[in-house]
């Protein structure tokens, strides 16, 4: 599924201002970061935004409603399971893939003949940088936020 046709002009700038900014952005976002650039209208970002999601350079985070640069976009397609922990306080992603969690949801996914297009899990808490910092929300008990 991986498709190595080099970047347009526009995609490339969209995975660009993602690559350099360690937040989620939302479609909006980036187009107020490019519109030095040319961009004028949602649609062009959405268009790279297509592009970049189908060859997993780009994920998107359905909770946030927003768009980050894979980690490590040599390792997996726009088909692999993919991970990511969102902290809510200073709103950093981290990615990860996991082959015990993967194995798990294809043992599902194969005994109820489901044909799994894509699977994204999202963790929301605190990272360790700002639990330390002793961010707001830090509980006295755990949390019932599964993902
Ligand atoms: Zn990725
Ligand atoms: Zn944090």
């Amino acid at each position: 599924m991986t498709d190595h046709r080099p970047l347009t002009r526009n995609q490339a700038l969209v995975l660009e201002t993602l690559t350099a900014c360690e937040e989620p952005l939302s479609a909006y976002a980036i187009l107020d970061r490019l519109r030095g650039e040319g961009f004028r209208a949602p649609l062009q970002v959405y268009r790279a935004l297509d592009k970049l999601l189908q060859t997993g350079l780009v994920h998107r985070l359905d909770s946030l409603k927003a768009f980050v640069a894979c980690a490590h976009p040599h390792e997996h397609g726009g088909e692999a399971t993919v991970a990511f922990a969102i902290c809510e306080n200073c709103a950093r992603v981290w990615e990860f893939s996991d082959s015990t969690i993967e194995d798990r949801f294809e043992a599902w996914a194969k005994a109820e003949n489901f044909l799994t297009r894509a699977t994204t899990i999202e963790i929301s808490g605190l990272c360790a940088a700002c639990r330390e910092a002793g961010a707001p929300g830090e509980p006295g008990q755990p949390g019932e936020r599964g993902a």
